[in-house]
């Protein structure tokens, strides 16, 4: 123990550090599951705070926060509360890649996730910079604070985001704080080194916030959100939080900005090298596309507003970290934002993180018992991805301290499993986003059906009401009483029928036909048949959505439902923890050492780890018979 002590001694259950996107699911969890939990944050002003793009959602990550409020977390319903903007993305492609997005107003934000924090039994807010861990014999007992504080329990959940040696740059400025100029938090990076667990340094960047009295819409595209609203919370019907909404717009790049961009890369912090740590890939300042993209005449800049009553718009797609100078001409020679004004400049900033390989699939690390990590700190990036960690490693921390199993989500029952099986048993080398395309049963993780996969075990883990989940059983009986309905209904070749089918462009009957063969025809849907079934009672769009789904993709649905079987059968055979790979006659040496580094607690995990073949799993498994035996 390195901290000078102050005589502060407290005791909880559980502790959590950070109450940014996977702080607060976490100590919401621990503290709705009865456990005594303390909080901390640098600043309680900055709880839930949205230091980047002021949207919560969007392509994968909107089946993240679906998926967060189907187990009962609170980031859907929270921004239901506070969104200024709904849309579906990708409507016309297919269901699987159907993304809910809101624009949401920061401030409003924060202050309804802090309203409920602040109003949840059990949990304790404190401002205070956690500086070291409390370990004994490899298992964690607390931590200490700056100020000398000691805070004793049995688990402790780490969630500090990019505020651990966090420093921000923008052409030769740096300043060592946290996002928006918060206090970063220096001192704990050296106790988790101390404590044998392995920190990397990570980068990302924010762009300019820009006056909007001094932007030019008309020479831009209004993005108008939908009509029909779609809330993130099950919970929420659409008609209980509609509100008018407000526009985001779309201009784009010029040859300009980039020749701005290329005649100024030299003073890039980024390619000056000031910047060490490692960016997204997927989330590229400006004048990486620029650079990496020199084919491209010009990239899409949506400006998004901060909130309903702030000037600061937010300048996507533009972020950047250089000089300030190359920035005011770089944002002016953008179609429509000629004239502005910077608010905030755009910057990068680097913090440290630890290498994911290091956690088990609980988000527990592997050498300090009931020490949990989640979000930025796993090497992930975004809202969502940290909301969906701190979930299941709050969930995981309450089942330590009661001495349960915990829970695992695998890659077949949602993103959240795609995005934490990635982390620990991949890794990664730069921060991680989630994308459809990191999952392979795209079409059964679809966001409208993040319900059925997961709130039955939400309600098992005690986050779901008794009343949400008779609720809940309900819609699946009704939906299923309906499709066995449909799938013996016969609709006759009668005018009525003939008539609507031809108002489609689809081919008139001269038979019966089963009423689910007709919605599985491509030009149609269960929702514009709803006049043909005659003994259809009023139907909610989430159900009449859910049997179109099931009829349209029947048979995908059926193949994919065979693939997940086999990915279950390997899932569930489990390796013994003390297993010693160096004993596995055969076993190749990378494989060995990659299997010792991992310890995998399942063949299916083993079976991702890269570098660990086919032909290594056959000769594990039959190992593990023997060894079984
Ligand atoms: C400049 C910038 C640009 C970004 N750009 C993107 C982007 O382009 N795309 C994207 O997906 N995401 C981006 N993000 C990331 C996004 O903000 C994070 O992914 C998300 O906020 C992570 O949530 P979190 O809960 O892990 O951590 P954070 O939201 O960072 O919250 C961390 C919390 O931990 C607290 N804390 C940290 N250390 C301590 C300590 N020692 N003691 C006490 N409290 C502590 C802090 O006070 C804070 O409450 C950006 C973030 C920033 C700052």
């Amino acid at each position: 123990m390195n901290s000078k002590i102050n005589g502060v001694k407290e005791n909880y259950d559980i502790v959590v550090v950070g109450a940014g996107h996977a702080g607060c699911e976490a100590a919401l969890c621990a503290a709705r599951l009865g456990l005594k939990t303390i909080m901390f944050t640098v600043s309680v002003d900055s709880i839930a705070l949205m230091p980047c793009n002021p949207n919560i959602g969007g392509t994968s990550k909107g089946h993240l926060v679906r998926e967060i409020d189907a187990l009962g977390g609170e980031m859907g319903k929270n921004t239901d509360k506070a969104f200024i903007q709904s849309k579906m993305l990708n409507k016309s492609k297919g269901p699987a890649v159907h993304s809910l997005r809101a624009q949401a107003d920061k401030k409003n934000y924060t202050q309804c996730m802090r309203d409920v924090l602040e109003n949840t039994d059990n949990l304790t807010i404190k401002q205070a910079e956690v500086s070291e861990l409390i370990v004994e014999d490899n298992i964690v007992k607390g931590v200490i604070t700056s100020s000398g504080a000691e805070y004793y329990s049995t688990s402790v959940v780490l969630c500090t985001g990019v505020y651990l040696k966090a420093k921000c740059i923008y052409g030769d400025v740096v300043n060592y704080t946290g996002p928006n100029g918060l206090m970063a938090a220096n001192h704990l990076s050296q106790s988790l080194i101390d404590n044998g667990i392995e920190i990397r340094r990570f980068k990302t960047g924010t762009p300019a916030r820009v006056d909007k009295r001094t932007i030019d819409f008309s020479k831009m595209e209004e993005q108008k959100g939908d009509e029909c609203i779609t809330p993130f919370s099950f919970t929420n019907k659409a008609e209980d939080i509609e509100r008018p909404q407000i526009s985001c717009w779309l201009t784009y790049t010029s040859e300009n900005t980039h020749n701005i961009i290329k005649n100024n890369i030299d003073r890039s912090p980024l390619y000056s090298g000031v910047i060490e740590g490692t960016g997204p890939r997927y989330c590229p300042s400006i004048e990486d596309k620029v650079m990496r993209f020199a084919d491209k005449s010009r990239h899409q800049v949506f400006i998004e507003p901060e909130g309903e009553y702030t000037n600061e718009m937010y300048v996507g797609g533009m972020s950047t970290s250089l000089p300030e100078d190359v920035q005011y001409a770089m944002y002016r020679s953008v179609p429509g934002l000629e004239n502005v004004n910077i608010v905030r400049n755009g910057y990068a900033i680097e913090y440290d993180c630890i290498n994911p390989l290091q956690l088990k699939p609980t988000l527990e690390l592997k050498n300090i018992a009931g020490l949990f990590c989640a979000g930025q700190i796993n090497g992930s990036s975004g809202y969502e991805e940290a909301a969906a960690q701190g979930l299941v490693a709050g969930v995981n921390a309450v089942k330590y301290v009661k001495g349960e199993s915990p829970i695992i989500i695998n890659r077949s029952m949602g993103y959240i499993g795609v995005l934490i099986d990635d982390l620990v048993t991949k890794g990664t080398n730069e921060p991680y986003r989630m994308m459809t395309s990191r999952s392979e049963y795209r079409l059964m993780l679809r966001q409208d059906n993040a319900d059925q996969r997961l709130t039955t075990l939400g309600y098992e883990i005690g986050l779901i009401s008794e009343e949400r989940y008779s609720k809940f059983l309900d819609k699946i009986n009704t939906i299923k009483y309906h499709i066995n309905r449909l799938q013996s209904t016969i609709i006759g070749a009668n005018k009525e029928a003939n008539d609507l089918l031809i108002s489609y462009d689809s081919t008139p009957l001269v038979s019966g036909v089963y009423f689910s063969d007709l919605i599985k025809r491509p030009e149609l849907s269960y929702g514009k048949l709803l006049l043909l079934d005659k003994k259809c009672d009023i139907l909610s769009d989430d159900i009449i959505e859910q049997i179109d789904n099931f009829f349209k993709y029947e048979g995908y649905i059926e193949k994919q439902n065979r693939q997940i079987e086999q990915f279950k059968k390997l899932e569930n055979k489990l390796i013994p923890e003390d297993i010693d790979y160096s004993s596995v006659g055969s076993l190749r040496l990378e494989a060995i050492q990659k299997l010792e580094k991992i310890r995998p607690i399942s063949i299916g995990q083993a079976s991702r780890i890269s570098g660990v073949s086919p032909a290594d799993i056959s000769v594990l498994l039959i190992y593990l018979k023997t060894y079984n035996r």
